[in-house]
């Protein structure tokens, strides 16, 4: 979208430093033991027709866990992007000759990219630490979330409050900030950030937008009459420990990090776990897959935890849960094309909300149903709240179309949060001046 990849990142240095900031994170990278992706690149296909994308599906038979789908096949006016490691480039590439398959390549080389992000992460603590503060426009670490969380919390401890929800699989806290002014279980609106732990502009943009709400309030009147009879919950960080295996591991990492007896790949896919269609189109029995689903509904605890706390609190309203890339605005269902019982109510408010995020930097958005719009999913979150009785459920997938996909650069977090900020707010009015 903005720049092309290696273009702006590491301004203000010189092509020296930049090359010993390289050569730096490199080493210090392969000592951690961090994954390498040297060579593996991003291919975008351009399936024609139906036929065509169910080749591009067989691929993830054919070639099981080599082709990481970062936009799966879904129809064919949506481009299909994938990760394919440098050992099968050959193989993939003339697979999709064969079969007539169009494609460009959108990545050269993602480890190139992860360079660059991790210099500029770098060079961003330090600067952080001289000067003993929190950058917005930078990408951190699952310590570094939690422990701006905690001075959040302090410097704001009017309107804001910590609330442990639970803990992950490997135990960590799982953590959820709320935005009250006042009153007892209020009528409430729940964001989530993260349940991806590789689409990173989703904590930064939840980051962002914490504290967007406290300094708009009293000053934003529609923010203002929105806190005064509203809660708001933000969930910064929804998979804390597949979060922490982005940072130390595989940057590339999307789902949980659960494991079971007898069972050799790790992970569930926390965004196919919930009872809504539970196992249904569009998730995976395979424990290997990338929508694997897991063994039963809310089998995992960072989907049971969520389950609990909003249920236990019994008067949320809307939800919207935040996804990157490809720039959409969707409701329920997945599981089915089935249109929802307020469809049309959610439709329009979809259209405004994105048309209020396109005048802030001219971004487009498309919008619709998830079935409809992406392709089926099942067992995921909006469709939960919603057949719970949370009529406002929305996921977004944030910056770009594909151009960096899940390494969009620090340089985009702030104009991407100041974008989905307008269509939240849209989200959170309607939400108090239609109340059920
Ligand atoms: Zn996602």
């Amino acid at each position: 979208m903005q720049g092309t990849p290696g273009g702006g990142t590491c301004s203000g240095l010189s092509s020296l430093d930049r090359q010993m900031l390289l050569v730096f994170s490199f080493i210090l990278a392969a000592a951690l033991g961090q994954m390498n992706f040297t060579g593996d690149q991003v291919l975008r296909v351009l399936a024609k027709d139906e036929k065509q994308l169910s080749l591009l599906r067989d691929l993830e038979g054919l070639k099981p866990q080599k082709v990481d789908f970062w936009r799966a096949p879904a129809r064919p006016s949506l481009p299909v992007d994938m990760r394919v490691p440098f050992s099968e480039l050959k193989d993939i590439k003339a697979y999709l000759e064969s079969h007539g398959l169009a494609y460009s390549i959108m990545i050269k080389d993602i480890q190139v990219l992860l360079d660059e992000e991790r210099a500029t992460m770098a060079k961003s603590r330090r600067l952080e630490r001289s000067t003993s503060s929190f950058s917005y426009s930078s990408y951190h670490t699952l310590e570094e979330i939690y422990s701006w969380i905690d001075n959040f919390v302090t410097e704001h401890s009017d309107m804001v409050s910590k609330i442990r929800i639970g803990s992950s699989f490997e135990n960590r806290s799982i953590l959820v900030l709320k935005f009250s002014t006042g009153g007892s279980r209020r009528p409430a609106i729940w964001i989530d950030a993260g349940i991806h732990s590789r689409e990173w502009i989703t904590h930064a943009t939840g980051i962002w937008t914490a504290k967007k709400i406290v300094s708009e309030y009293g000053k934003d009147a529609v923010l203002t009459d929105i806190l005064k009879a509203m809660d708001i919950f933000i969930e910064l960080v929804t998979n804390p420990d597949g979060f922490a295996f982005t940072h130390s591991m595989n940057r590339l990492w999307r789902k949980n990090k659960s494991t079971r007896p007898g069972i050799f790949c790790i992970g569930v896919d926390l965004n196919r776990n919930w009872k809504s269609g539970f196992g249904g189109n569009g998730s995976n029995a395979n424990p290997c897959s990338e929508t694997y689903r897991g063994t039963s509904p809310e089998s995992e605890p960072e989907v049971a935890a969520i389950v609990d706390f909003i249920t236990a609190h019994g008067n949320f309203k809307a939800l919207i849960s935040i996804h990157s890339y490809s720039q959409m605005l969707m409701y329920p269902y997945g599981k089915s094309l089935e249109p929802v019982s307020n469809q049309k109510e959610l439709y329009n408010l979809a259209k405004d909300a994105v048309k209020a995020l396109h005048k802030v930097h001219g971004i487009h958005y498309i919008f619709g149903s998830i079935g409809t719009t992406l392709y089926l999913a099942s067992g995921i979150t909006v469709d939960w709240a919603y057949d719970s009785g949370i009529k406002y459920a929305f996921s977004f997938e944030l910056r770009d179309t594909g151009h960096f996909g899940f390494l969009l650069p620090a340089t985009q977090i702030i104009p991407t949060a100041q974008e989905m900020w307008m269509a939240i707010l849209t989200i959170m009015e309607h939400t108090l001046k239609h109340p059920y």
